[in-house]
């Protein structure tokens, strides 16, 4: 069942369609209380965004915009012509940090910013550091590269961040004044073209929906409908390098540029739901299936081409390669949270679940001061160590670098902290939706403003058990809708003075009239268990990986006591351990057969190392510079036929 909501909400998150199966919930309904994504949060607030924003100073990415509003002429553009998009990345996750906590100092620092950022726009609504003035490239002389709309998407999804918190400031009307500029250069009256990267869709249906301007919404259908015509000149990696090979309603998979192709998919449903386009709707729910089902990591991740940053062909997954770009996950995220919305079905949820917790998450370092670009799934030679000065090239660091030239994925990370408890529960006219697990209050009201609130704790996502505390009377009976992870498969559930029951399927409801006190119980399965791989998948065929719950696990060197992890092979008679926030597994290390030609024989030299330490694959290298991998070969008599 799609419900209408008044397409102007207020109070929002990223994403308010106006119709939906599931009502989101904003920032005052829900707030994480601590556990994991207490401290991820907390970590973001307190180290990432002063880190963005410090990087970006001292480099003079911010320093642009001062340049800009200068009117001097000749100054010399600092970084890649589209590094506008990371201050805007930066002002939407610091909005939302702000919409939730009303801190002086970082609303000081914010109101700062979002001033410079106005401060550079011009007198049509036009607003970009590096395109347009007399010694700089002509605006939009190069929609193919030039990311020009792209960085005005992200202008305009920290505004609606703003619009959505209440937080003060210019950005509101900029994203207006810029939105109409684009209206007059690209609308009905305008040029018939689309931009290299999308990102401009999902950010102007999102405009139009918190302003209430269907122009916004049209525009965006536009862009949409545009792609897929070869209006983008051709360039080496082919036109589906950025998805103008095919039109959005006719493809069948994701493909190429993988961050172009998952942004333009969120905003090609969004534009689909604002205009009931179902038949767009259902092009990108099929697009969904056939990637994950084809063209997804173990983690998640999306993107196995390292030179375009593009999709494989189906089952072309090699970890060693894998690019899994941080970015991807997250986009991948946003696809499918807004498909979640629309349909309700528990399976968006788990990727969500799969995709946050095993790749967007690997990517801050513990400390919040390095990040992960690209996510591979077997690092084969000890990781080198960044200057914690110096820029990194994108794909080049194999450790966690504190910048890099083209700096998509930290600015990414911090609004996607700033915001993540957004996409943990919903509501319905019936009841309330939990999708994901921690420690969090929900304070909300139903259509009928029936009351729900409730506390929500857990160990997750080292420990199953989570219990959810009525703290009101409901007053009538609502339903509890409580997701139950592909990888659980069951669930122990118990509703208030209930022994638990073994629950089966994709979601379990408990359904009361819930008193304030109730508690419903649940434990979910999260001992180490193997997880093989599709035989098509040739690249880790033979090898197995082991999963903790939510969380896939890697061997790392750290964990070895001598050597790497090239040559270990796993003993699969005996099943995994699991450990406090691990696993163990028993290897052996293959040995020199003396044998100098690695093919047409049977390696069998090896020697046992007994039980090893694996550890969340997204904590990996935290511990310094190691290999590492996900996907372990199996000795060969423990071979499972
Ligand atoms: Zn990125």
């Amino acid at each position: 069942m799609t419900t209408t909501h008044p397409s102007t909400t207020a109070f929002a998150g990223p994403v308010s369609p106006s119709r939906s199966a599931l009502t989101p919930l904003d920032a005052s309904e829900i707030r994480l209380t601590g556990g994991y994504w207490g401290q991820k949060q907390r970590l973001n607030a307190d180290v990432v965004l002063r880190h963005c924003e410090d990087w970006m100073e001292r480099i003079g990415w911010t320093g642009n915009f001062d340049r800009a509003a200068s009117h001097e002429t000749g100054w010399e553009h600092a970084g890649i012509e589209f590094v506008d998009s990371e201050v805007y990345k930066l002002l939407e996750g610091m909005a939302w940090e702000l919409g939730r906590s009303h801190d002086d100092d970082l609303a000081a620092r914010y109101d700062r910013l979002a001033y410079r950022v106005a401060s550079a726009q011009e007198e049509d609504g036009y607003l970009h550091t590096s395109f347009g003035r007399p010694w700089q490239r002509a605006r939009y002389s190069d929609l193919e590269w030039g990311h020009e709309l792209y960085c005005f998407g992200h202008l305009i999804q920290a505004a609606v961040a703003a619009a959505r918190t209440g937080v003060e400031g210019p950005l509101v009307d900029v994203a207006r004044r810029l939105a109409d500029h684009l209206w007059e250069a690209f609308g009905p009256e305008g040029r018939v073209a689309v931009c290299g990267h999308p990102e401009i869709e999902v950010a102007l249906v999102e405009l139009g929906r918190a302003l209430g301007e269907p122009r916004y919404v049209e525009l965006a259908r536009q862009f949409v409908e545009r792609r897929g015509h070869g209006l983008l000149a051709p360039i080496e990696y082919g036109q589906e390098y950025f998805q103008d090979d095919v039109p959005v309603r006719e493809a069948e998979v994701l493909r190429g540029h993988a961050v172009r192709a998952l942004y333009l998919a969120a905003g090609a449903l969004d534009v689909a739901v604002e205009t009931g386009d179902d038949e767009l709707a259902d092009a990108v729910r099929r697009q969904w299936e056939a990637t994950v089902a084809r063209r997804t990591y173990v983690t998640g991740g999306m993107g196995s081409h390292h030179q375009d940053e593009a999709f494989g062909a189906d089952f072309e997954l090699p970890p060693d390669r894998a690019y899994s770009e941080t970015c991807a996950g997250i986009a991948s995220n946003m696809v499918s949270w807004r498909l979640l919305l629309q349909d309700g079905d528990p399976r968006y949820a788990d990727l969500i679940e799969r995709t946050l917790l095993n790749t967007v998450m690997a990517s801050p370092r513990e400390d919040g001061r390095a990040f992960f670009y690209t996510n591979t799934l077997h690092q084969r030679t000890d990781g080198v160590a960044p200057d914690e000065d110096e820029l990194n090239a994108r794909a080049l660091s194999s450790l966690r670098a504190p910048w890099f030239e083209v700096s998509c994925c930290p600015t990414n990370v911090a609004r996607t902290l700033a915001s993540v408890e957004l996409s943990f529960a919903t509501t319905t006219a019936d009841g309330l939706q939990l999708h994901q697990y921690g420690d969090y209050d929900v304070d909300t009201a139903l259509a009928d403003g029936t009351p729900v609130a409730v506390s929500v704790r857990s160990g997750y996502p080292y420990d199953g058990d989570v219990t959810v505390t009525w703290r009101e009377d409901a007053g009538r009976e609502v339903g509890l809708d409580l997701r139950i992870p592909s990888w659980a498969g069951s669930a122990a559930v118990g509703g208030p003075g209930e022994e638990p029951s073994t629950r089966v399927g994709r979601v379990t409801t408990v359904r009361r009239s819930f008193r304030a006190g109730d508690v419903v119980t649940v434990r979910f399965p999260v001992e180490a268990r193997w997880v093989t791989p599709d035989a098509r998948i040739d690249a880790v065929r033979g090898q197995v990986a082991v999963q903790r719950g939510p969380l896939v696990m890697a061997l790392e060197s750290t964990d070895l006591t001598e050597g790497d992890v090239n040559d270990v092979v796993v003993d699969m008679s005996v099943e995994p351990v699991t450990t406090a926030q691990g696993a163990t597994v028993e290897v052996s290390r293959l040995t020199d057969d003396g044998d100098d030609w690695p093919y047409g024989r049977s390696h069998d030299s090896r020697r046992p190392l007994g039980p090893v330490d694996l550890v969340p694959y997204a904590t990996w290298a935290n511990r310094g510079p190691s290999t590492m991998r996900v996907w372990l070969p199996v000795a060969e008599e423990a071979r499972p036929a």
